[in-house]
């Protein structure tokens, strides 16, 4: 009989599924509206699944090689040229991952080893710190400000020590939908130039940006991309989350390193979906204007939660929107999230859970990549509370 207790020293101990593993099957269960965790509920393209149907009848069944699938690297390297000037090399600086998360858990694991510390933009994406913690390192958060959830550069410079390895940034931004400016980046650049740390930018929601703003990619200053991973989503683009494949770009030197350990975690990502993947995103009318269609929902949602008491906060992009509810209730966050599920049949993200000491301050997220029809829905039961 083995004593798992005294034997297995948990990697995380007190940690729980996430949120939204958990609403999302409490959705289900209580047949909710599932606004909670993200992912569109509209068909993909025919044509995108018809390259499915035939990279698979076409015989493209096996191994994808490791890096990924050489056209679908070909594809990223041009597109990233082509919408913010720098080259990344294909065979040396891109590799295709099993998503996003796979990418994340991979470069925070090439990068971090005991006793490093790594900043984190908070309310911050749910998988940072684990991982950061499971490879010996220290998450040192830093809370955003206001209700533009903006970065005070001069506050968030005071965190850094001797030990700073890393640091995450995430535009635009998962949950609070706001996007780091030009002026950021340059703040970036300036607090990093000169020292060994390293830069982790999240630019999985790079395409579903609003109101005429540009996405800051830290491939557009190449100063910043010569420390960087920058970690991207097809799942995001193409509204394919369940095909799980992401990618990173990183320089050489980094990419090697990040390979290392990619290969022992899945080898490679899945191959038919990244040959179908390399054939549609060879015309970038097949994904640019995301962004036109998705503003289109945030603001017909916003419309129809006017006649509401929720107070939304602007959403300049992803496809996420939060709203306040102080004027309906004080109970905290994940209390009234449980509660709106089961007594009013919509399910959201509470914002508390993104903060590493769970702050609460009344708002909630709601995914809007939804049908008209899902959003019509639910609204009309948000706005009988
Ligand atoms: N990125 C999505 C969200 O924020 C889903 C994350 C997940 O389910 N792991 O809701």
């Amino acid at each position: 009989m083995i004593h798992f207790d005294s034997h297995i020293k948990s990697k995380l101990p007190g940690a729980k599924t996430t949120i939204f593993t958990q609403m999302s099957a409490l959705a289900n269960e209580l047949n909710a509206i599932n606004l909670s965790q993200g992912f569109p509920n509209f068909d993909v393209s025919p044509d995108l699944i018809e390259l499915v149907h035939k990279a698979m009848k076409d015989g493209h069944n096996q191994y994808a090689p490791m890096q990924g699938l050489p056209e679908l690297r070909e594809e990223l390297s041009e597109a990233f040229s082509r919408n913010y000037g720098l080259k990344y090399d294909a065979n040396t600086e891109i590799t295709i991952t099993s998503g996003a998360t796979q990418a994340i858990y991979a470069a925070i694991t090439t990068v971090i080893n005991e006793g490093d510390e790594v900043i984190v933009i908070e309310p911050a994406f749910d998988i940072y710190a684990p991982t950061i913690r499971m490879n010996g390192g220290t998450p040192r958060p830093y809370k955003l400000q206001g209700e533009d959830f903006h970065i005070k550069w001069a506050e968030l410079r005071r965190l850094i020590t001797r030990n700073t390895k890393l640091i995450i940034i995430n535009t635009p931004h998962n949950p609070t939908s706001t996007v780091l400016s030009k002026k950021d980046m340059e703040e970036l650049d300036k607090m990093t130039r000169g020292t060994d740390i390293l830069v982790l930018s999240d630019e999985v929601y790079e395409h579903i940006i609003f109101d005429g703003l540009k996405h800051q990619s830290i491939a557009a200053f190449p100063n910043l991309a010569e420390r960087s991973f920058i970690i991207g989503s097809f799942g995001k683009t193409f509204h394919v989350t369940g095909w799980k494949t992401g990618f990173c770009l990183a320089p050489e030197k980094l990419m090697s390193e990040f390979r290392k350990v990619h290969q022992n975690v899945v080898f490679a990502g899945n191959r038919p979906m990244q040959t179908a993947l390399a054939a549609y995103m060879h015309n970038p009318e097949n994904y640019m204007d995301i962004n036109l269609m998705y503003s289109e929902k945030r603001d017909y949602f916003l419309e129809l939660m006017k006649s509401s008491r929720f107070t939304p906060l602007p959403s300049k992009g992803t496809y996420f929107q939060l709203f306040k509810y102080d004027r309906i209730s004080d109970e905290p966050e994940l209390d009234f999230a449980m509660r709106m599920t089961k007594e009013y049949g919509v399910a959201t993200i509470p914002l508390s859970y993104f903060y590493s000491d769970n702050y609460d301050n009344k708002i909630l997220r709601f995914c809007f990549a939804k049908t008209d029809e899902t959003l019509e829905n639910a609204s009309e039961l948000l706005c009988k509370i």
